[in-house]
C-alpha cells in the first residue's frame, strides 16, 4: 500500500515554489477536487502535496489600474461565479463557473486547479478563451505568461514545466456588452460534452470558443470575425463550420465522436 504524501502548507508564493523545486515528486494541491480523485484511484501516487490555498496572493479577483482583472488562481469556482467585477464582456467566466458541478464542487474547486487539469471537458477552458486571457505562471526563478491558446498542448498535456505552477489570469478590459456559456451534458452539473462559450460587445466584436471536441477548446480568429461583421444564423452557421473543421472528438463514457 502506497505511503500517506506529506502535506507542505505555505503562506507564500516564494515558500511554495521553494518547496516544489526542491521535493522529490512534489505536487501542486488546490481544491483537491480532481486530484484526490485521481490518488484514490491509484493513478497518481505524489511523495508530497504543497497546499496553494492559503497564499493570499494568488486567491481573489482585482482590477487593475488599466480596467484589466486579474484572477487569482486559488479562487474558487463559487467566488467567481458571484463576482460583480466579471461584467461585461468578461461575464461569460462568471456565468461558465455557476455551472461547474454543484455546490460542494464549487466551493471545493479553483480556476487554476482546473486549468492545469486540463480534462477537455472542463468549463473554464473555453470561457477563458472567450475573453482572451493570459495565463500567469511561475516557478524559481522566473515567471512567465503565457496566451491562453499556447497554454493548452494535449490530452490533458499543459505548457507547465516541472515546478511551474499557474498563479492567475489576466483577462483584458472587459468591453461593454454580454458573455455566454452553453453546456450541453447528461445532467445538470456533469461535465460537458460540448460547451460554447461566446463573449459579444456592444461594439459587435464577438470572440467564440467551443469546449470537449479536442484536448483544448476550438478557436479561430476566422470564426470571430465572420461573427464580429454580422450577427445572423447565416455568419453563425458559417463560423460553426469553421470551428468544426478545426474538430478532433473522441469517444468517452458522455457521448460519441460522431455525437459531438
Ligand atoms: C464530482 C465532480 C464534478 C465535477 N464537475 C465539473 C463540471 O461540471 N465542470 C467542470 O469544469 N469541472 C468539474 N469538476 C472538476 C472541478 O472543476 C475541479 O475543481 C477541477 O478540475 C480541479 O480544481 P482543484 O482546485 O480541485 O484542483 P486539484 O484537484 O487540487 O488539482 C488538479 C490538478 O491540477 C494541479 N494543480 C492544482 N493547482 C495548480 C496550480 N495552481 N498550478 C499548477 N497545477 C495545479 C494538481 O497537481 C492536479 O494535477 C468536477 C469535479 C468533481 C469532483
Amino acid at each position: 500500500m502506497p505511503s500517506s504524501p506529506s502535506l507542505f502548507r505555505p503562506r507564500t508564493l516564494d515558500e511554495a515554489l521553494d518547496i516544489l523545486a526542491g521535493t522529490p515528486d512534489a505536487r501542486p494541491i488546490s481544491g483537491g477536487a480532481s486530484l484526490v480523485a485521481m490518488m484514490n484511484a491509484g493513478l497518481v501516487e505524489p511523495a508530497a502535496l504543497v497546499s496553494l490555498t492559503r497564499i493570499p496572493e494568488l486567491s481573489g479577483i482585482r482590477l487593475t489600474a488599466d480596467g484589466s482583472i486579474l484572477v487569482g488562481a486559488a479562487t474558487r469556482h463559487s467566488a467567481i461565479a458571484a463576482d460583480k467585477a466579471l461584467g461585461g464582456t468578461a461575464a461569460v467566466l462568471a456565468h461558465a463557473a455557476s455551472q461547474i458541478a454543484g455546490t460542494a464542487v464549487r466551493n471545493m474547486g479553483t480556476i487554476g486547479g482546473a486549468v492545469a487539469h486540463a480534462d477537455p471537458g472542463l468549463d473554464f477552458p473555453p470561457a477563458l478563451f472567450a475573453v482572451d486571457a493570459r495565463v500567469q505562471l511561475a516557478a524559481k526563478p522566473a515567471r512567465r505568461a503565457l496566451p491562453i491558446g499556447d497554454f493548452f498542448v494535449d490530452w490533458y498535456t499543459t505548457a507547465l514545466e516541472p515546478g511551474e505552477i499557474v498563479i492567475g489570469f489576466e483577462i483584458p478590459k472587459p468591453k461593454p456588452g454580454d458573455g455566454f456559456y452553453l453546456k450541453h451534458a447528461r445532467v445538470s452539473g456533469d461535465f460537458a460534452i460540448v460547451s460554447i462559450a461566446l463573449s459579444l460587445a456592444d461594439d459587435g466584436e464577438a470572440r467564440v470558443a467551443v469546449g470537449g471536441c479536442g484536448p483544448a477548446p476550438l478557436a479561430s480568429a476566422e470564426a470571430d470575425l465572420m461573427l464580429s461583421s454580422s450577427l445572423s444564423a447565416d455568419t453563425a452557421r458559417r463560423a460553426g463550420e469553421v470551428l468544426m473543421a478545426l474538430a478532433n472528438p473522441v469517444d468517452d463514457v458522455r457521448g460519441t465522436a460522431e455525437y459531438r
